[in-house]
């Protein structure tokens, strides 16, 4: 079996502990691909919708996966 490694732990700021390989800008923790918006504008504009409505802070970002922007949380 492989042997854990366990001080090999990345101690960058990521935005989530979980993640690898990329995927996580695109699929939400549950494995559900996350809503897309089809520009800064548009995601912007949800992500204060979210602000006002929830009180959560989230960061538009471009995929590279589908080139599209995503919403992702903010954990500062
Ligand atoms: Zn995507």
């Amino acid at each position: 079996m492989a042997k854990a490694r366990r001080g090999r732990k990345p101690v960058r700021r990521a935005r989530d502990p979980d993640a690898g390989g990329g995927t996580r800008e695109h699929w939400r923790a549950d494995g559900a691909p996350k809503s897309q918006y089809g520009s800064a504008d548009e995601a912007n504009r949800y992500a204060l919708q979210v602000r006002l409505e929830d009180g959560v802070d989230l960061d538009p970002y471009t995929c590279s996966i589908c080139g599209h922007w995503h919403l992702g949380n903010r954990r500062d």
